[in-house]
């Protein structure tokens, strides 16, 4: 079996009490069949760290960007951006987007960076990374202006409505599921993965946070991974040996990368 956690913040989990390094959350992974893991940057030095931690692992590729909620951690510098982003290990731009319900105060300054990404996801033709919430017109509207279908992308962790699925697969994007998809007040959310293409389906953990069901409350971590290819697979009636397959081959398509 060959699984990708298609997002996951490796410099974010417990390395106190759950785990030694990060190759022992890698390990740990493995052991379950997810070979291939994606860490995502939220701040430019934040991914400079990671990128340096993680040079030796061809089991984990790189995403570099600025989440919408951590603009206030250094000043943004799209230079800087392209220029990290260049990196070979980088194979999107991410996370970026708008975040209106934890942070309604800075939507034109939100809007001015998520633009400024794309825009060099365009130049680097890298795919992005799109963290989206409570601004789903917004995020569709801005990706619309500045035609990310070029670059293309993914909706990581997807918890928005029908409408904003159809949206966002006319722009040619993927839809990523997390462990929210096993939630049992989900229900919207199954309805869409039941109608997205399976060709255009991800999975992540989004770990630390998120944790699937049995796990749910824990940490969250790679490995459990696992758990959300076994309940997508179930909710497209596939078996799981497929469902890994056909999510894996869709990364590979997506962030022009072979892993397998
Ligand atoms: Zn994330």
């Amino acid at each position: 079996m060959f699984i990708v956690d298609s997002h996951c913040h490796l410099d974010a989990l417990d390395y106190e009490n759950l785990h030694q390094n990060m190759d022992d959350v890698i390990a740990k992974a493995k052991a379950r069949g997810v070979q291939h893991l994606l860490t995502i940057g939220v701040t430019l030095s934040r991914f400079e760290k990671q990128r340096d931690a993680l040079a030796h692992h061809d089991a984990v590729s790189l995403a570099c960007g600025v989440h919408p909620l951590d603009l206030d951690d250094e000043p943004y510098d799209q230079q800087r951006l392209l220029e990290l982003a260049r990196h070979k290990k980088v194979i999107a731009i991410g996370e970026i987007g708008l975040d209106y319900y934890y942070s309604a105060d800075n939507k034109a300054l939100q809007q001015d960076i998520f633009a400024s990404q794309i825009q060099v996801a365009n130049q680097l033709d890298k795919p992005v990374i799109i963290h989206t919430r409570a601004a789903g017109d917004d995020t569709i509207q801005l990706l619309r202006d500045n035609q990310a279908q070029k670059c293309g992308g993914v909706i990581h962790c997807f918890t928005e409505t029908m409408a904003f699925a159809k949206q966002a697969l006319d722009l040619d994007f993927y839809i990523s599921c997390s462990g929210i998809v096993t939630f049992k007040n989900a229900e919207e959310i199954r309805d869409v993965i039941r109608y997205v293409p399976a060709d255009r389906l991800l999975v992540e953990t989004d770990s630390p946070y998120l944790a699937p069901v049995p796990y749910r409350g824990k940490q969250n971590q790679p490995a459990y991974t696992r758990e959300v290819c076994e309940y997508v697979a179930s909710l497209k009636g596939m078996t799981v040996a497929e469902f890994a397959q056909q999510s894996t081959e869709n990364f590979e398509r997506l962030f022009k990368i072979q892993v397998q």
